[in-house]
């Protein structure tokens, strides 16, 4: 029996504009012109299951942190006819604040984590400021209180979730950062996260300029080649070309919803 296709979405729920190439792109030409960044969260539809990567963040963290939220994560993907309260398995490709800060909006949910990716959270690391920069406390807790609960579901590098749907540990952004591959009608497609924030980090070689270990992060742009069937096919985590390369789901989800596959 040959293994099923799945069909791959991104949400586009946030953004900031005001932002230039030197926050996106290390040692980067042109360092003050605008680049804008997008925040997405992804879904996977299998013949008989629905995976959801990420949980985005909510109106308070928006505030705290200056960005435009479009349309919160459970209503994006209300949008695309998923309920957000009542899907089973949410894969955290790591934890910053703009992919774990949502996941009171999963209720029924097991989460998805690499074992370092919590460690990384909730060790020593985070009393370094730069480090803990991109981490919310209540998210950590938030967390910590689904492990008591029986609510993660622990990886410890590469994964099969279900014929032809893996999980792979990258780490340099942060220790457990992990991307999703999936086999499509496009073939295989890596939805990349921060593994890769814009087209423009991996395919220049250059990464985002915030990570936990930058070896990792090349070495991590390596596998993501290794993974994917072609260059086109690994998808960045925040760049707003990805809306602009891939058909909307729906005529009416132009400028929210892109199906990728
Ligand atoms: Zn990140
Ligand atoms: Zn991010």
């Amino acid at each position: 029996m040959s293994e099923p296709l799945y069909e791959l979405y991104a949400i586009r729920y946030g953004r900031q504009a005001e932002r230039c190439r030197r926050e996106n792109v290390l040692n980067a030409d042109r360092p003050d012109e605008r680049m804008p960044i997008d925040y997405f969260i992804w879904v996977v539809k299998g013949p008989d299951h629905v995976w959801v990567l990420d949980t985005g963040f909510v109106p308070a963290a928006a505030r705290k942190r200056k960005r435009q939220l479009d349309v919160t994560p459970d209503e994006g993907l209300a949008r695309l006819g998923i309920d957000a309260a009542a899907v089973e398995d949410v894969i955290l490709t790591h934890v910053h604040w703009d992919h774990a800060g949502g996941q009171d909006l999963f209720p029924a949910a097991k989460f998805h984590i690499q074992d370092s990716e919590l460690s990384y959270a909730s060790g020593r690391c985070m009393c370094d400021a730069d480090l803990n920069l991109g981490f919310e406390p209540g998210d950590i807790t938030g967390l910590i209180e689904k492990l008591f609960a029986r609510r993660l579901v622990f990886h410890d590098g590469d994964a099969t979730l279900a014929p032809g749907l893996t999980l792979h540990r990258i780490g340099g952004h942060t220790a457990g950062m992990m991307v999703v591959r999936a086999r499509t009608r496009r073939g295989w497609m890596v939805l990349a996260s921060d593994a890769t924030h814009f087209y423009e980090n991996i395919e220049t070689d250059r990464p985002f300029p915030y990570f936990c270990d930058l070896r990792g992060v090349y070495a991590g742009f390596r596998r993501l080649r290794e993974l994917a069937d072609d260059p086109a096919l690994i998808i960045p985590g925040h760049d707003p070309l990805v809306l602009e390369r891939h058909p909307p789901a729906r005529p009416d989800l132009v400028g929210l919803v892109a199906r990728l596959d």
